[in-house]
């Protein structure tokens, strides 16, 4: 087998790696590069390989650096499935239609420019009929369930915490040598994020391929970085100012509705002082975004799910606004009301937030809060490494306002975070890759992993493909025992039983619920709760009688 890493080598974004197997070739990711004017040229290159040639694409989640180039792989000849979990195929359907619509807006503009300077005119990386079919490919699959996807590989998605649908790929690989498992962690979560399970461990693999971001960095207390976030909303407010908050519209906007919404429901005595500062979600596709996560609730933690089952729900509170067009985000900038605006782009390169930069970074009254990752080369992460002044829309904007920067929010796993996951294998992997992370990242996690664990991993630095040889041979039987084991019998049992216990309940408070006049929005919504947990239960079924 071999692997070629084609993508978050340098950097996080573009992830892509490409699997060669005897008679078979696949990619894990076909994200797209960001963050400079330098990645995005990237994206425009040659593949390293024959699209035609892609049996099918892994995807680990809906995320634009590991998504955001399939359309263009579908554009260059890739006819193959794209597998990825339920949640994440319904976020792609958002997230890839609005990244083609950037690109043909984009290009539409430097076309007037190109056409008024007569130099030719330029193409856009994919366009909406490009999505349309990528998206028609898509083969949303369930988690924790073993796929076969050909005679010698086999697949299983188990979560990874980092956003709805975020996945951990095993994939167990026949070859004439025997069977190796190779792990893909995709983007690693951190334990006891509200709303996502918490990431899988896995107990078995040969080759791994992880990720790095934090790989040098210990995040502080979410609940910390909670309290830090009201005391800045109150004195921001106090003293008649906005708070604004640049947030990736998937996953982290979701993340702080929640918060915000478990704030005003603990916290009566602010709650008087805050009852007129609205909350605006200013971005269509956080609102879209939003509304995929009320769709799956299946996926939710159990804290979450017990949130829903009692009536409530923790996506929504009396002061959110979303607000969709363009004339209700441009009133926003001239209403004088403190409030708080949560828009994306996250890292400030494009969208919404760049007006409401522009409108607040010069007032002394107002706050910007980040609470992601900002990558070099971004709006934000000048912004962040404490800028005098930046140009948004060509203008020179003085920064006034307060700035902070939250980690505590962050969708990645910190150092301990990535330390534990890879502990939780039992035997020492052949092979160790880190990715996506920049350089000082990966080689300082690398140095902890060898202290710790005596791995000697591999810091993917570049564009390279690595040849693997195994010095055991191991059967298919072998590789599977953490699928066939008496142990996993029973967790898929009870997992059905707690599946029909859920149903049951779900049943119980509808009829309750519809009795004390229950919009039919919210009634739609329970029904396709029940109509997932449904289908879970039947694919999980179907999946005892296979393996007992
Ligand atoms: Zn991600």
């Amino acid at each position: 087998m071999k692997i070629k890493f084609l993508g978050a080598t340098t950097s996080v974004t573009g992830s892509c790696h490409l699997i060669t197997t005897q008679g078979h070739k696949f990619l894990l990711d076909c994200g797209m590069f960001q963050g400079s004017d330098e990645m995005d040229r990237l994206n425009y290159e040659e593949f390293d390989f024959n699209p035609e040639e892609i049996e099918f694409v892994l995807l680990s989640h809906a995320h634009i650096d590991h998504s955001g180039r399939l359309p263009l792989l579908v554009k260059r000849g890739f006819k193959g499935r794209i597998y990825c979990t339920d949640a994440t195929a319904d976020l792609l359907n958002i997230m890839l239609r609005d990244s083609a619509f950037i690109q043909e807006r984009e290009v539409e503009w430097k076309n007037r420019k190109n056409q008024r300077a007569g130099r030719p005119l330029v193409e856009p990386l994919y366009t909406m009929a490009d999505t349309e079919a990528a998206l028609s490919l898509v083969t949303p699959v369930l988690y924790d369930q073993l796929i076969e996807l050909n005679g010698n590989i086999k697949v299983v998605f188990n979560d990874a915490g980092h956003i709805l649908g975020s996945a951990i790929i095993e994939v167990f690989i026949t070859e004439e040598d025997g069977v190796s498992k190779l792990v893909y962690s995709g983007d690693l979560g951190s334990r006891n994020r509200p709303i996502l399970r918490d990431p899988k461990i896995i107990k078995k693999a040969d080759y791994v391929i992880m990720e790095s971001t934090y790989g040098n960095r210990i995040h502080e207390r979410n609940s910390d970085s909670i309290e830090k976030l009201v005391d800045i909303v109150l004195k921001t407010i106090r003293r008649g100012g906005n708070v604004i908050i640049p947030s990736f519209a998937v996953g982290r906007t979701q993340e702080l509705i929640y918060q915000f919404n478990r704030f005003y429901e603990e916290h009566s005595e602010i709650q008087r002082e805050l009852r007129d500062v609205m909350v605006y979600i200013d971005s269509p596709m956080a609102t879209s975004a939003t509304e995929v996560f009320r769709r799956n609730a299946q996926v939710f933690d159990e804290e979450t799910k017990e949130y829903i089952l009692r009536g409530d729900h923790p996506l929504d509170f009396r002061n959110l606004r979303f607000t969709r067009t363009v004339e209700e985000s441009v009133a926003l900038n001239t209403d004088p009301q403190p409030k708080i605006i949560i828009s994306s782009s996250g890292m400030c390169e494009a969208g919404r937030i760049k007006h409401h930069l522009k409108h607040n970074l010069w007032n002394p009254r107002s706050s910007i809060v980040f609470v992601g990752y900002q990558a070099v080369g971004t709006l934000g992460r000048s912004i962040v490494d404490g800028a005098e002044a930046v140009t948004i829309f060509g203008e020179k904007i003085h920064v006034e306002a307060e700035i902070y920067n939250l980690e505590g929010f962050s969708g990645h796993a910190d150092r301990d975070g990535l330390l534990e996951w890879i502990s939780g294998f039992r035997n020492k992997p052949a092979k160790v890759f880190l990715v996506h992370g920049e350089e000082e990242a990966k080689e300082a996690f690398a140095k902890t992993v060898k202290e710790a664990l005596g791995y000697d991993c591999t810091v993917v630095s570049g564009n390279i493909e690595y040849t693997l040889a195994k010095d055991t041979v191991i059967s298919v039987e072998e590789a599977m025992v953490e699928r066939i084991s008496p142990e996993a019998l029973r967790q898929i049992k009870s997992r059905i039983s707690s599946v029909h216990d859920d149903l049951e309940r779900i049943l119980y408070h509808t009829q309750l619920a519809v009795g004390s006049g229950l919009s039919p929005q919210q009634i739609i919504e329970i029904a396709n709760i029940v109509l997932e947990l449904e289908k879970q239960t039947l694919k999980l079924g179907s999946a005892v009688t296979l393996e007992a």
